[in-house]
């Protein structure tokens, strides 16, 4: 018999009761009383969905994030902490968002963040599984087949970061027999099952981790529980043999990034041993095709009998809940979706198919064939002009008409801005008063010209500000515009958008992922009505403000139909058309955004190249088809750019604005280094913290800058955009921003307008 489980279930609640839960908690309007008992009921609702599995995770609920709970788990708080509330809910919020909180960091290439450990010499562990085995009575009391689910020790590790010169992997030795003790507790509560997660397997491993894999688990051997080793996110590769030899009862694979992985897999397999197949993407949103996957499963089955589990791929926790919450989605791309309640629905399917025969769940298989059939011919999704328009894309569409210094001579002659100019990163503080209109609009309480008059007005009085502020470049501050993504998805064809697909990204933060599910066209000009409007109202030069190709994919559910190289491509042509139409309505100014172009770099570096090949000729595609006068910006957030700088430099723009501010400048001695030929506006206010920098601060980090870059080169703006802040810290951080590009002007008198010296 084929037996089923799942890795991880979403923990935030259908409705993201857990959200609304911790919101309340920290405001103090509820006690902890309130969120226990939110978290209680998240709990059973997840087992009670999961009741069909054979094995249901458990201990994969947080009340922010899982890495942080293995931290406290094994005693490792880090000493700011410690001598207040010892391992308390309170300390375990203060570590994930007080004022001295961990640093965050994205989960492999997943948009969710986990608190990074921290290490010292100091570091030292002790068990605290006490909340661990209360989830596990709670679930035993449900009747839940419980199986545990843990961050492996070895990943553990290599997640972290080391405060002094100590290295993380010296902890091992310390660390393995806390798992050991943890095991054996478990066993004492009757545990037979527990998943431990090593994600790194899927990474490229340095000698010293591949020994420290075999170590941990020859160590944990001997604990008196099966251990499931679980591996996710992509594919073993040459880590197949190590993951094979791991003297572990059984192991699971992510069989959707992997699949090629299991062939090989299957002939280095120590008999005995449990093989779990990740076989329903745990990361998109796309129904699994039932048929074509027994097709590939049977043999495998036979080959294995008991030993083969079935499983998603990963953990659900990166799809939304439910899909049947969905009532305004168009029916015919409803039926290609399932969200993590549908997709265990699948693995029962799958399992029953292989245990009793395809027969038995004919129905089923046959309404996913219907799907699956539907998808693949939909006119929704297959555009004919789309694919042509990209066949017959002229081969020098990505490449500008001269190169830049040759442009940037006749854009200062046009522009004629001072040296240092001054700019912000698009968005303007998102005003309760700004949702309202929004909001009112979406649910057709007031009609297009109400809204428009509204929006309109709120240009006006951003654009009165900021020159007022005397900013040299204005922007129109993206008022009408939910979410950088969301906004540029809802005006083109091939998105669709989910009501309550929410995925958690840190904390009680969430995202609603636009689907990208068709070929991607632009029926219309998006932007071009704001900006003229906006341009109108002053004589300095607007910026125009565009979300890239590459950033609408990556923060996009995509299809998975076609190599999201493709898709990437059209989303290029799309916005390459809108940076056109905003060009000839007069903006010389057009800034691209990027943000998420660095996050999507793949796990294994050996397939870095490829990405950056189609990544950045995407956003070339969209970006160099301007003329010469036309001043290309773009901004990425993480700017981490010293192993991809080549790329960087590639994309072309005239002026790139980072995020540098907290790092002191130090990510510019890359550009630096790589003499970086273009313009670079390095942020100099930290727009994701409320403290102000002042005027010295902001000429400190500027005269830091120059000792990297050509003053000729540098811009002066903010880390990125302002939508979070509010105008009370906006208009002194930027009233400080200008008056250190005056100062800054002044005390450079040599040089005078840039046009002269650029
Ligand atoms: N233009 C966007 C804004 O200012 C950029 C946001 C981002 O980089 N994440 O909000
Ligand atoms: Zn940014």
């Amino acid at each position: 018999m084929v037996k089923t489980h799942n890795l991880g279930f979403p923990r935030i609640g259908a409705n993201r009761e857990l959200k609304f839960a911790l919101e309340a908690y920290w405001k103090q309007t509820t006690p902890e009383d309130a969120l226990q008992s939110t978290g209680r009921q998240l709990r059973a609702q997840n087992w009670q969905w999961q009741n069909t599995l054979d094995l249901t995770p458990v201990g994969d609920f947080s009340f922010y994030d899982h890495v942080l709970d293995t931290s406290f788990m094994l005693g490792n708080i880090p000493a700011r902490f410690q001598a207040q509330h010892g391992a308390s809910l309170e300390t375990y919020f203060e570590v994930a968002r007080g004022r001295a909180a961990g640093q965050m960091t994205k989960w492999f290439d997943t948009n969710y963040h986990y608190i990074v450990p921290e290490f010292s010499q100091n570091t030292h562990f002790t068990l605290n599984a006490a909340p661990l085995l209360a989830q596990i009575e709670e679930a035993k009391t449900q009747g839940v087949r419980t199986k545990p689910v843990l961050l492996g020790p070895v990943t553990y590790l290599a997640l972290g970061k080391s405060t002094d010169t100590s290295q993380a992997l010296d902890l091992l030795d310390a660390l393995l027999p806390v798992y050991g003790e943890l095991l054996n507790a478990l066993a004492a509560q009757g545990i037979e099952w527990v998943q431990i997660d090593e994600p790194l397997l899927v990474t490229d491993l340095a000698p010293e981790w591949a020994h420290a894999l075999s170590i941990a688990y020859h160590t944990l051997k001997s604990a008196p529980v099966k251990i499931l080793l679980a591996s996710y996110f992509g594919s073993l590769q040459e880590n197949t043999y190590l993951a094979a030899n791991l003297p572990v009862a059984g192991l699971h694979i992510d069989a959707v990034r992997g699949r090629q992985d299991i062939t090989p897999l299957l002939n280095v397999l120590p008999p005995h041993r449990v093989l779990s197949l990740g076989v329903i993407d745990g990361r998109n949103i796309w129904k699994t095709d039932l048929n074509e996957t027994l097709d590939w499963l049977e043999p495998i089955a036979q080959r294995l009998n008991n030993r083969l589990w079935l499983a998603p791929s990963c953990s659900l926790l990166h799809v939304p809940v439910d899909l049947n919450k969905e009532t305004q989605l168009d029916p015919e791309i409803h039926s290609w979706l399932a969200f993590a309640k549908q997709k265990l629905h699948e693995l029962q399917v799958l399992a029953k198919a292989l245990n009793e025969g395809r027969q038995a769940v004919a129905t089923e298989l046959n309404n996913n064939q219907v799907a699956s059939a539907s998808r693949l011919r939909s006119t929704r999704v297959h555009n004919p002009s789309v694919k042509l328009a990209l066949a017959n894309l002229n081969t020098n569409a990505g490449t500008r008409q001269s190169p830049y210094a040759v442009r940037a001579k006749k854009q200062a002659s046009r522009l004629n801005l001072p040296l240092f100019p001054t700019t912000t990163i698009g968005s303007f503080p998102q005003t309760p008063e700004i949702r309202r209109q929004r909001k009112a609009f979406r649910k057709q309480e007031i009609d297009v010209a109400t809204y428009e008059a509204a929006m309109q007005a709120e240009i006006a009085s951003c654009i009165q500000a900021q020159e007022a502020l005397g900013l040299d470049v204005l922007v129109h501050g993206e008022a009408e515009r939910n979410d950088m993504v969301e906004y540029f998805g809802e005006h083109l064809e091939g998105f669709a958008f989910s009501q309550f697909g929410w995925v958690q990204s840190y904390g009680s933060r969430c995202v609603k992922p636009p689907i990208i599910y068709g070929d991607i066209q632009r029926p219309k000009a998006i932007t071009v009505e704001w900006m003229r409007y906006a341009q109108s109202l002053t004589q300095r030069p607007v910026k125009g403000m565009l979300t890239g190709p590459v950033t609408l994919l990556n923060w996009s559910f995509v299809r998975n139909d076609q190599p999201r190289a493709t898709t990437c491509r059209q989303l290029a042509l799309a916005m390459r058309n809108e940076v056109l139409d905003l060009e000839r309505a007069g903006t010389h100014i057009i800034q691209i955004d990027e943000a998420a172009l660095r996050e999507g770099l793949p796990l294994r570096k050996a397939q870095w190249q490829s990405y950056l090949n189609w990544a950045i000729e995407a956003f070339r595609i969209c970006a160099n088809g301007v003329q010469d006068e036309t001043q290309i910006h773009t901004h990425m957030c993480y700017s981490e750019f010293n192993d991809i700088m080549p790329f960087i430099a590639q994309m072309d723009a005239d002026v790139i604005t980072i995020e540098t501010s907290r790092s002191n400048m130090k990510l510019l001695e890359a550009f630096k280094d790589f003499h970086y030929p273009n313009e670079i506006g390095p942020g100099v206010y930290d727009i994701h913290s409320p403290t102000l920098p002042d005027a010295a601060q902001m000429t400190a980090l500027i005269e830091k800058a120059a000792q990297y870059i050509p003053v000729e080169r540098l811009w002066i703006n903010p880390d990125c955009g302002l939508k979070p802040r509010q105008w009370a810290e906006v208009n002194p951080a930027l009233r400080a921003m200008v008056q250190t590009a005056q100062s800054l002007r002044e005390s450079i008198p040599q040089r005078q307008a840039r046009s002269a010296t650029v």
